[in-house]
């Protein structure tokens, strides 16, 4: 599937990777690992939703990611995917009386226009679930074949032969077991899998945890051949997995995604390629936190979304966006409001007024200091913190005139060195 465009940003000063961060499954704050390379996946959106901002703080997060390794100087592969056929697309569709084609078409390019706004860096491959059935296919026969998934009879209302993972199975055969990943306790997990589109109650499972994997074709629903397993539509969770084992090392570095994944997505998703080959899937397990407004979470059924499309038609800027989200560290769950926002714009504009007035500048110091502030754990607000303090001095300096009067003398600018616009933009992804 086509990605979106933003444009790379200039070769930066290599910085030392001392990174930390903290790791779901391992409950620890700590270096994710592979030091010659980096490899990241995060979990893409189902589109049948504008971006709102608990998606663009998902995305902003791992880009900061991709961008502090990039400054280490790691190559770094990149890959999302796009839930483009799911329940809660389908049922959308329907309800609206679109083609769910369309509907997917239509919001996954809103999704690509938002992101090259917020200036996030495109993934190295953006793939749509419907572009890799034929791996979700391969990846189900194999569980089938050494034992971790089965069949699941018909009922009155539903067909023979649905295709379910069993925990059991995987727990007996392998070093994972249910929680290990998103570490939600036996309660939570029990509460929320109704709520993130699982079915315990379905007759005829193992486990009223075990998730779908395949699903067959029912009328009226869009389907794809399934060889074995018949005609059907993958589950979620395998989607991933199958994605990230196709074009991901095993394990690869990062999996990403908002906090409500670690379970059942990602707990699962992990399960299904360890069932596969015996490894991890992923080194760490990193949760951005949920963005709410007014005490609660954003979310459809609430109607209290804030769209970032709807704020950019408003003639919010981006760059605005972007800095109120991360003014807020990631692992946070905060509210969204008008005043941080008020306050970003301000902030926004205190910095552009020092690149106005700054004597010629060398970016190294800022990008140094930044860049220390992102290895903790990807401390976002103590690296704009970074920022403000240059800003202040910058305008300070300025405000003394060319000869000055503390006896300091302006520093010799190496032309190697970034400035200080190229620095904020490359590492932080703030285009001033
Ligand atoms: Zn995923």
């Amino acid at each position: 599937m086509e990605s979106w465009y933003t444009p790379l940003p200039a070769r930066l000063p290599v910085q030392p990777d001392r990174l930390k961060l903290y790791d779901t499954a391992s409950q620890s704050v700590r270096h994710p690992g592979n030091l010659a390379e980096a490899s990241l996946y995060v979990c893409g959106i189902t589109p049948y939703d504008a971006t709102h901002l608990g998606h663009a703080n998902t995305y902003v997060t791992f880009d900061l990611l991709n961008r502090y390794w990039r400054a280490c100087g790691l190559p770094v592969t990149y890959v999302q995917n796009v839930t483009d056929v799911d329940d809660p697309l389908l049922e959308r569709a329907t309800a609206t009386g679109v083609d769910w084609r369309d509907l997917a078409a239509e919001q996954t390019e809103l999704f690509r226009s938002d992101m090259e706004a917020l200036n996030v860096l495109a993934p190295d491959h953006y793939v749509g679930a419907t572009e890799t059935v034929d791996w979700v296919v391969g990846s189900v026969e194999a569980l089938v074949a050494n034992g971790t998934a089965y069949a699941v009879p018909g009922t009155d209302t539903e067909p023979d032969g649905d295709i379910y993972f069993s925990i059991g199975a995987t727990e007996a055969a392998t070093h994972w077991t249910l929680g290990s990943v998103g570490r939600l306790s036996a309660e939570e997990m029990v509460t929320v899998f109704p709520e993130r589109g699982g079915d315990p109650d379905r007759p005829g499972k193992r486990h009223p945890l075990d998730p779908l994997l395949w699903r067959v074709a029912r009328p009226g629903e869009p389907s794809w051949d399934g060889r074995s397993l018949g005609t059907g539509r993958p589950g979620w969770h395998i989607e991933c997995s199958a994605i990230a084992r196709r074009l991901l090392p095993a394990p690869f570095t990062v999996q990403g995604g908002g906090s409500d994944l670690r379970f059942p997505h990602h707990e699962f998703s992990a399960a299904h390629a360890t069932a596969g080959d015996g490894l991890p899937l992923a080194q760490a397990f990193v949760h951005a936190g949920m963005v709410g407004l007014d005490g609660e979470k954003m979310s459809k059924s609430l109607g209290n979304l804030v769209l970032v499309s709807r704020l950019r038609s408003q003639g919010v800027e981006p760059v605005a966006i972007r800095t109120t989200l991360l003014s807020n560290h990631y692992r946070d769950d905060w509210d969204w409001t008008q005043e941080q926002l008020t306050r970003s714009m301000d902030r926004v504009a205190r910095w552009r007024h020092a690149l106005d007035v700054q004597e010629p500048g060398d970016g190294t110091a800022v990008l140094a200091a930044a860049h220390r502030a992102l290895s903790h754990d990807l401390d976002a607000p103590a690296a704009l913190a970074e920022i403000d303090r240059w800003a202040e001095q910058a305008v300070a300096r300025a405000e003394r005139g060319p000869d000055g009067t503390s006896g300091t003398q302006p520093a010799d600018v190496d032309p190697a060195s970034p400035d200080v616009r190229a620095a904020v933009n490359g590492l932080l992804g703030l285009a001033l």
